[in-house]
């Protein structure tokens, strides 16, 4: 297929794939405007448009603008990308928009033989969890910069990257380490990153590195109780896959607590489990935004709490019950029914930290609105403020 002469630029975003040896570049043409997207892994990577399908499918139909590729793409990735928006338009009609996909040609690769499966890597809880549970098969971890780690944040990034070489080296695993700016693409011109764009960046690194891997583990944020419609989704992420990269969404057979459960008796995962998503404190775990103590309390109810290095040990029912829920949309409260539910299995209805969660969950609005304000302007704010200063200090050090 040929790009369209009927279509008006302002309707195309036009994608120029630059082969390159470990760093994919994407000139994304979008409303007059240039972008370029690239990303760098650490082996040599797949040179082909195929892996800009999954971020710039998202990207376009959320301008609700058509999509050309100066290359060729997989076959089962092109059909696959039209799946995805199918189900995507399915969730959100009123949000995204199909668009449609043109491109020079398509193409059935073949996979070299031989080649490993790779499982996406942060430390935390889903991704120690999918990685321990397929050991034996799993050949590669991936890490990226540029995910849930800012590009500008490179304290954060070399603390965190040292402890995931620790690990694969400690698992016998061969770790890619990748860097990419997509993150700052969508954040420029939509998709929501959390609802719709997430998996497809996933899918765009896992489909880079298809010349080492066959198939690339996606480790689930949401067990099967709280699936709904999210950037990376059981229904979604496998609509991704190439002819030579098999996505696989793993993981949502259990619950926070039983992922927990099943890391408490690795050494490894002990020893240097990351779940902080406050990455303004610049601390592998800060020990006190919500997803740090959430994990805490799953500590504390697989009684694991002595055994994890990265995180404190005593919890604050004080702090339990003045925790911000909402930080990352309605995730803290349904984690905070899902360990008040595991709480009550062990009989602990009287304890502390279960009064502290049941008032944590049910705070009158004025409450709620001090909590927040709170959240925003000291923990966010003067988080904020030091985060800049530390990013000064840091430059002129090495200035
Ligand atoms: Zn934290």
């Amino acid at each position: 297929m040929s790009i369209e002469q009927s279509l008006e630029s302002n309707q195309l975003i036009e994608a120029i794939v630059a082969p390159g040896n470990y760093r994919s570049t994407a000139t994304v043409n979008i409303d007059g405007g240039q972008f370029v997207a690239w990303t760098e892994t650490s082996i040599p990577n797949d040179p082909s448009a195929t892996p800009w399908l999954p971020p710039l499918t998202v990207t376009a139909m959320t301008q609700g603008h058509a999509l050309s590729f100066n290359q060729p793409v997989d076959s089962a990735a092109y059909a696959g990308s039209l799946a995805a928006q199918e189900k995507l338009l399915e969730w959100y009609p009123d949000r995204l928009h199909n668009s449609e996909v043109k491109t020079t040609d398509t193409k059935v690769a073949e996979g070299a033989p031989g080649r490993g499966v790779g499982c996406f890597f942060s430390g935390g809880v889903d991704s120690f969890y999918t990685a321990l549970k397929h050991l034996d098969s799993i050949t590669h971890f991936i890490v990226i910069h540029g995910l849930d780690i800012s590009l500008t944040n490179e304290p954060l990034w070399h603390e965190t990257v040292g402890h995931i070489r620790m690990i694969a080296s400690a698992l016998g695993k061969e770790l890619i380490e990748v860097k990419s700016n997509v993150r700052v693409l969508h954040a420029k011109f939509g998709p929501h990153w959390q609802d719709q764009a997430h998996g497809a960046f996933l899918a765009h690194v896992g489909l880079l590195l298809s010349p080492h891997l066959k198939a690339v583990y996606i480790p689930a944020s949401d067990d099967k109780s709280r699936l709904k419609p999210l950037g990376t989704h059981p229904d979604l992420d496998p609509l991704w896959s190439s002819d030579e990269v098999s996505l696989i969404h793993d993981g949502v057979e259990a619950s926070r607590v039983e992922k927990l459960e099943y890391l408490k008796s690795s050494d490894v995962a002990m020893k240097h489990l990351r779940v902080c998503w406050s990455n303004l404190s610049g601390m592998y775990n800060c020990g006190k935004c919500e997803k740090c103590v959430r994990t805490m309390i799953g500590l504390h109810i697989v009684r694991a709490s002595d055994r994890c290095a990265t995180l404190p040990s005593k919890i604050s029912p004080r702090a339990v019950q003045s925790m911000y829920l909402r930080a990352g949309g309605s995730g803290g409260e349904l984690m905070a029914e899902e360990n008040m539910r595991a709480l009550a299995a062990r009989s602990q209805t009287d304890s502390p930290l279960y009064r502290a969660l049941d008032r944590s969950l049910h705070r009158g609005r004025l409450a709620n609105l001090a909590i927040k304000l709170k959240f925003y302007a000291i923990d966010v704010g003067f988080g904020l403020i030091r985060y800049r200063i530390r990013q000064r200090s840091t430059t002129s050090m090495s200035n």
